[in-house]
């Protein structure tokens, strides 16, 4: 029997907003245990929470990203369970009323682009961590990550490959990386996506589904998808039935494990929070932060390879960054050279970052230099080895180019007659390798060059010092 794969997604974004969502504590990673806690996010009783603006224009924007409809009303919805790390013994989120639904994002893995539907986008807050301890040891809670606020993102069943999965994935969190609201780092878990997967026969109803978690790789997704694909085949060819349950990804092994069977929504006893009003998003607020969405990478690449004649390969690795695409254009525009702009960035820029270990999102390089730099070396009047050197000066320490490359003395040699005399002298003091070029020894031309060239001390345009030592060879025959 042949099945069709059927995947659906829930990807959890922790948003990086200054406070956390329901009151005023810092909302930071990697901060010393339970010092990031106020009675509000750590559930002492009577404390009441404020909901975070910060949040509800996150989630806006995304939804407005994702061509989503926005709740002009919605409402938070209490989700009962007990677990250590969530010391209230519930989670506000929205069950009912989701802020955004109704959105689609295109992904492209063949040819043709494919449309992933979006179910909703609603707003929750995130739980503590548990440090577990061996046997005998207690456990502990640090509650710095309880009500750091969570948008969850939850497709339609649309998928049908875990190529799908992550090419998904990868265009969310470029989309949200543009919009800065999250970091999307899968590995710190600021990024985490759920699978939902069933296999059905063609033109046949939707199957029993599993859900895995702890996915934290796009390599994970691809490997859970297969393993779970190829699971549920084996059930179903021994004629057995999937059971509806939630798996945990072991990521080492390779294997997930069932942890629980799947709930449902009635298991968590929601029902509307009582601590919180309603939300009203009016349409001015929903056109401000429409005006505010920034151009996304896949229409600056459509634009720059379009517009501007830079390669597509160059393009994807310019957009992956707003602010390298950002850096881009100024260059471009400055330069009015975009190839050379794209080859800088591309090249030295992006070598550079990566050597560094820095952010690409976080660094700030003055365009204007870069622009100056780059009209000095197309003109000659720099070569490309102190072209390559004055762009790390700017790089590392904002060197002013004009400054540096005069007070190093690197400017290249434009004068006619300097050059000739360090050509004559080369000839001169090799008087065997112009006698064999001469001869007809082409290989000779190349050790006069090197001998000219140091003469200029490397500063001189190669192409004419070439020019004038076929010059004055000529005329010593
Ligand atoms: P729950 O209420 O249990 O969370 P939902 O209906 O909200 O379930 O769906 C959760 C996710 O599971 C969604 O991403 C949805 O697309 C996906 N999903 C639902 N049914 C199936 C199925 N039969 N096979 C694969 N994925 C599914
Ligand atoms: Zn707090
Ligand atoms: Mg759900």
């Amino acid at each position: 029997m042949k099945y069709e794969t059927v995947i659906g997604i829930e990807v959890h974004a922790e948003l990086n907003t200054q406070s956390k969502i329901f009151c005023g504590c810092p909302n930071a990673f990697g901060a010393v245990p339970n010092t990031h806690i106020c009675p509000i996010c750590s559930g002492q009783p009577g404390a009441l929470p404020k909901l975070n603006e910060a949040v509800v224009e996150c989630a806006v924007r995304l939804g407005l990203a994702l061509s989503c409809k926005i709740a002009k009303k919605c409402n938070f919805d209490r989700k009962n369970y007990f677990y250590p790390d969530l010391p209230k013994a519930y989670q506000i989120s929205q069950l009912y009323f989701p802020i955004c639904t109704d959105g689609f994002l295109e992904i492209q893995t063949t040819n043709t682009p494919k449309r992933i539907g979006i179910r909703e986008i609603h707003i929750e807050e995130d739980a503590g961590k548990l440090k577990l301890a061996s046997l005998g040891r207690a456990t502990q809670a640090d509650l710095n990550r309880a009500g750091v606020p969570l948008l969850e993102i939850v497709t339609q069943p649309d998928f049908e490959s875990g190529e799908e999965v992550i090419a998904f994935i990868e265009r969310l969190r470029e989309i949200m990386l543009y919009l800065d609201i999250c970091d999307c780092k899968m590995q710190e878990g600021s990024l985490r996506a759920d699978i939902n997967l069933s296999l059905k026969q063609k033109d046949g109803e939707l199957g029993t589904r599993t859900e895995t978690k702890n996915l934290n790789s796009l390599k994970a997704v691809l490997r859970a998808v297969q393993y779970e694909t190829a699971r549920q085949a084996e059930i179903l060819a021994k004629g057995g039935m999937v059971t509806q349950q939630t798996r945990r990804w072991d990521d080492e092994k390779a294997v997930s494990h069932p942890m629980r069977s799947k709930e449902n929504a009635q298991d968590y006893r929601y029902f509307p929070e009582p601590d919180l009003p309603p939300l009203y998003i009016s349409d001015g607020q929903i056109k401000k932060l429409s005006k505010s969405l920034p151009e996304f990478a896949h229409h600056k690449r459509r634009r720059f390879t379009q517009e501007l004649g830079i390669s597509p390969s160059a393009a994807e690795i310019i957009c992956k960054s707003k602010n390298i695409a950002e850096l881009f254009e100024a260059v471009a525009e400055g330069s009015g050279n975009s190839v050379e702009a794209a080859n800088l960035i591309t090249g030295d820029i992006l070598r550079l970052i990566g050597e560094k270990g820095l952010d690409p999102e976080k660094i700030c390089l003055d365009a204007a230099k870069l622009t100056s730099l780059i009209d000095m070396v197309t003109s000659g009047k720099i070569n490309r080895g102190v072209y390559k050197e004055a762009v790390e000066a700017v790089f590392l320490h904002d060197a002013d180019p004009t400054a540096y490359i005069t007070q190093k003395g690197l400017f290249a040699v434009c004068d006619d007659a300097l050059i000739r005399a360090a050509v004559t002298e080369a000839i001169s003091k090799n008087p065997q390798a112009a006698a064999d070029y001469t001869a007809g020894k082409e290989k000779a031309f190349a050790c006069l060059m090197g001998q000219a060239m140091k003469h200029l001390s490397g500063k001189a345009d190669p192409a004419a010092v070439r020019k004038m030592l076929v010059e004055v060879l000529k005329e010593n025959v």
